[in-house]
C-alpha cells in the first residue's frame, strides 16, 4: 500500500531512551502528521506487524536483540504544542517541557508539578505521570487515540487514569493532548517550577542515565526505593548497570550497561525485597520486546 510516511528499517532505539541501551526496531517511522500517523498505523495492520511507541524513552527498556514491530516516535505537529484560551492543546510526541513552557508564556498554570518528567504528553497519558501530589488525571481534559480502526477522542474517564497506568493498550497512539489548566502569573509559574527542581536535585539523580523509577511504590507504607535500600542494594552493579547510590529506585548507566544488565538487576532487587519483606514489586518502567523478569 502507498505510505504517507517512510518506514524506514533496523533503526537504533538505544539512542531514543534516556538509559541508553537495547536494540534496532525492525520498523521505524516518525509520522509528522495525524495523517502520516494513520497512514504508518494502516501500513503495519496491513503488514501484520504490531505497532509500538517510543516517546523520549524515559520509562523505557528495549530488548537488546531488538524489537518486532513498527516502533513510531512522534515529530513535527504531533510534538508541538499551543494554547487555545486556559487548555494546553499538545501533541501526542510534545516534551513536558515544550508544553510547560507554552503555558507559562501564556499566563497558564497546573502542569508546573510535570517540571521534572522528561518524558512527552502522549507518554505521560500512558504512565499517568506524576510528581509532588499531582499526575495527568488532575489536568486532563480529553484525547486523541489512534489505532488501526482510525482515530477517536476518548475523555479522561474513559482513559481510566490511576497509579501509574491507564487504559490505552500497546497499539494505541496518543496522538494528541487536551489540558485544562487556570490563569498564573508567568513569574509565579517561574518560581514554583525552580523550587521543584531544586528539590529534584537534592534527592535523585538527575546527571546520570537513568530510565526513572525501576519500580512502583507498593500499597505499603514503605517505598519501593526504601526497601531496595534496606537490602543493601545501593550501589549494586551488574554489567554496566548501578543500582544508584542517590536513590535505590533508580538503575544507572555506568557507560556500558545492556538491557540484560538492567533486568537482571531488577530481578535481583525484586528477589531481596521479596525475600526481606515479602512484597512483591511491580515494574514502573515499561518493557519494549520480549523480556520479562523471572517468577519469585
Ligand atoms: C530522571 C527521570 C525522572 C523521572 N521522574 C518521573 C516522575 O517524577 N514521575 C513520573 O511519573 N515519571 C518520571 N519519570 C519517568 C518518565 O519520565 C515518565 O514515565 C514519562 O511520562 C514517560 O514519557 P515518555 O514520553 O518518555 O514515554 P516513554 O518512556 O518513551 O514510554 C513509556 C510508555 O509510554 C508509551 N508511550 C509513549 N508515548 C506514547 C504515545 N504517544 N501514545 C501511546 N503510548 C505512548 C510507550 O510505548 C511506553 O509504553 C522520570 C524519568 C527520568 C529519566
Amino acid at each position: 500500500m502507498e505510505v504517507g510516511v517512510a518506514i524506514e528499517e533496523g533503526v537504533a532505539l538505544s539512542r531514543l531512551t534516556t538509559i541508553g541501551t537495547g536494540g534496532p526496531a525492525r520498523f521505524f517511522a516518525r509520522p509528522h502528521t495525524l495523517d502520516e500517523l494513520q497512514d504508518a498505523v494502516a501500513w503495519a495492520a496491513s503488514a501484520g506487524v504490531d505497532v509500538e511507541v517510543v516517546g523520549l524513552g524515559s520509562n523505557l527498556l528495549v530488548h537488546d536483540e531488538g524489537v518486532d514491530a513498527l516502533v513510531l516516535r512522534l515529530d513535527g505537529e504531533l510534538a508541538q504544542a499551543r494554547v487555545e484560551r486556559t487548555e494546553l492543546v499538545a501533541g501526542g510526541g510534545a516534551a513536558n517541557a515544550v508544553c510547560l513552557h507554552r503555558a507559562r508564556a501564556a499566563g497558564l498554570g497546573g502542569f508546573e508539578f510535570a517540571s521534572a518528567i522528561p518524558g512527552t504528553a502522549g507518554g505521560g497519558v500512558r504512565m499517568n505521570a506524576g510528581a509532588y501530589g499531582s499526575d495527568w488525571r488532575d489536568v486532563l481534559v480529553s484525547a486523541v487515540v489512534v489505532d488501526a480502526a482510525g482515530a477517536r477522542t476518548v475523555t479522561a474517564d474513559e482513559l481510566d487514569l490511576a497509579y501509574r497506568r491507564s487504559s490505552p493498550r500497546p497499539g494505541e497512539v496518543v496522538a494528541e493532548v487536551r489540558f485544562g489548566l487556570t490563569p498564573r502569573p508567568p513569574d509565579e509559574v517561574k518560581a514554583v517550577v525552580a523550587d521543584l527542581l531544586a528539590q529534584r536535585k537534592a534527592t535523585q539523580p538527575t546527571n546520570k542515565r537513568t530510565f526513572g523509577s525501576v519500580f512502583k511504590n507498593p500499597s505499603t507504607e514503605a517505598g519501593a526505593g526504601w526497601m531496595v535500600e534496606e537490602c543493601g542494594l545501593k550501589g549494586h552493579r551488574i554489567g554496566g548497570a548501578v543500582i544508584s547510590p542517590r536513590h535505590a529506585n533508580f538503575i544507572e548507566n555506568a557507560g556500558d550497561a545492556t538491557t540484560a544488565d538492567a533486568v537482571a538487576l531488577m530481578a535481583e532487587a525484586r528477589r531481596r525485597v521479596h525475600d526481606r519483606f515479602g512484597v512483591e514489586l511491580e515494574h514502573e518502567v515499561k518493557f519494549l520486546g520480549p523480556l520479562e523478569l523471572p517468577p519469585l
